[in-house]
């Protein structure tokens, strides 16, 4: 096997051992990007040097036996919508295309702090305002199964880059499934952790009560590993738990046999494409073989998931977008010669269609006379989408949706009509609301594109997911399968 298609775990086990090198390894990714990433554009910053040096202080420590952690010495990437602190964070967008930020993001302080190694940074829909990764200012990333579709979005560049083998894993973020949709098209892991779970501090607001950090990877217990180093409160971010982090690679081989697997009847429904329906299907039929009981359950608040978070999306993009108004952040236009004409043409220039859309909207919810109507009402609901979680928990341990009702589609099948973008998240939205965790794992291919599961636990429980996710990556080869690019 490639060097760059090894699963963390494999990665580990090679340099613990002195079998390979971090270098080596390093190398071996970096090579695979200068091999395949003109033609999927996943990276738009590569950071060649920092993480050649990087990968010799991993060798270094692995070679004086120093303390290591399952992350030293991995190469890995970040979705450029987390800064980094001296590495360019554009968020995909023009106003900030020559932002190099003063700090680090925490996530990214602590796998560095691992002993991870630094690759650069991925591409991504502008603002992580979009499911395709076409949104990007700069170029769309392509799906490595199909060069003609979608990798998903918004973090298209993450889940392409760790499917196609240039990285070994990578951070990306969820509002609203932007880590899970591009984990389904591309056939890897992503999880959504618990809202507050993964300290917010460095990543780029878009809707900051519904935002997330969370891994992509090859394997569920890679994605625990990651998960692992990143969780865990921060003084930076008010909104991160409290609570002590347990030690996922320990629950990770408990059996799932007598756990309750609930379906919501709401999720599953016509419109799912034939393909899709027949792999989730056989997945049901998988955990029943592996002892889990099944049972039917409603989320009955479904039908206006959809509904509810786009209006309060809106409404809290509109308000974090203002501080791009080239003073505060974001490429000054150096024509203006009022305050009105900076604002204008800085904002104007620097935004794309879909940001602008968005601010848009949002300030329209937010205005008097609207804001009863919409924003409030739409938070009224949320906490109905809440409670109908809470309720199906009491009957069910862990929910299992798909991902998408289709397979990726193809570039430019969406991009004029907005409403149909915004449908490919409608599986994948009420969670970001309700702030409970999700995990989105391989589970099948529809005409040769890959098909992915959603899992869905409690409040904190990610470790039930990983347990669950991984008692099914034992029995199942799906997120073994890569595809045959460059060969
Ligand atoms: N498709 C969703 C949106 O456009 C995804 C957002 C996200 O999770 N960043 O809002």
């Amino acid at each position: 096997m490639d060097l760059y298609s090894l699963t963390i775990t494999q990665a580990h086990e090679l340099l613990r051992q002195r079998k390979i090198s971090s270098l080596e390894l390093t190398q071996a990714v970096l090579e695979r990007i200068r091999e395949v990433d003109g033609q999927i554009g996943a990276y738009l910053t590569v950071t060649e040097g920092v993480a050649l040096e990087q990968a010799r202080q991993a060798d270094e420590r692995l070679r004086r036996g120093e303390r290591v952690t399952p992350l030293t010495g991995i190469p890995f990437g970040v979705k450029d919508s987390i800064v980094t602190e001296g590495i360019r964070t554009t968020c995909g967008s023009r106003i900030l295309e020559h932002y190099v930020p003063p700090y680090q993001a925490t996530a990214v302080r602590r796998l560095l702090e691992a002993g991870a190694v630094l690759l650069g940074k991925h591409n991504l829909d502008e603002f992580s305002m979009g499911s395709s990764t076409e949104n990007s200012a700069f170029f769309p990333t392509r799906n490595p199964w199909d060069l003609k579709r979608v990798p998903g979005g918004s973090s298209g560049g993450s889940a392409a880059a760790v499917a196609a083998g240039e990285c070994f894993f990578a951070l990306g973020g969820d509002t609203g499934g932007s880590i899970r949709l591009p984990a389904a098209f591309c056939n890897v892991v992503g999880l959504k952790p618990t809202y507050g779970r993964v300290s917010r501090y460095g990543l780029i607001a878009l809707a900051s009560s519904f935002d997330t950090i969370g891994p992509l990877t090859r394997t569920v217990e890679d994605a625990a590993l990651v998960l692992q180093v990143i969780a865990g409160q921060d003084a930076h971010d008010a909104t991160s738990l409290a609570q002590p982090v347990p030690d996922y690679a320990a629950q990770l081989q408990r059996p799932v046999k007598g756990l309750r697997l609930g379906l919501p009847r709401e999720y599953f429904v016509p419109g799912m494409e034939a393909g899709v329906e027949a792999a989730l299907q056989e997945a049901i039929r998988q955990f029943e073989r592996l002892g889990m009981e099944i049972r039917e359950v409603s989320l009955p608040h479904t039908p206006y998931a959809l509904a509810v978070y786009y209006l309060i999306l809106f409404a809290e993009a509109s308000a974090n977008l203002a501080r791009f108004d080239g003073v505060r952040f974001g490429s000054a236009a150096q024509q203006a010669q009022t305050i009105p004409e900076l604002y204008l043409e800085t904002r104007g220039k620097g935004f794309g269609a879909e940001v602008k859309r968005r601010i848009m909207l949002g300030a329209y919810t937010l205005s008097a006379g609207y804001y009863d109507a919409y924003y409030l009402k739409a938070q009224r609901v949320r906490t109905l989408l809440r409670q109908d979680f809470e309720r199906a928990f009491e009957v069910c341990d862990v929910l299992l949706t798909p991902v998408s009702p289709g397979v990726a589609f193809r570039l430019g099948e969406k991009t004029a009509d907005p409403l149909a973008m915004y449908l490919s998240d409608v599986y994948l939205v009420a969670t970001n609301p309700a702030g409970v965790p999700a995990l989105a794992l391989p589970c099948g291919f529809s005409e040769g594109l890959p098909v992915g599961m959603q899992l869905i636990a409690r409040h904190g429980e990610e470790a039930l997911l990983f347990q669950v996710g991984h008692a099914y990556q034992q029995v199942t080869e799906w997120h073994k399968m890569r595809p045959a690019l460059g060969r």
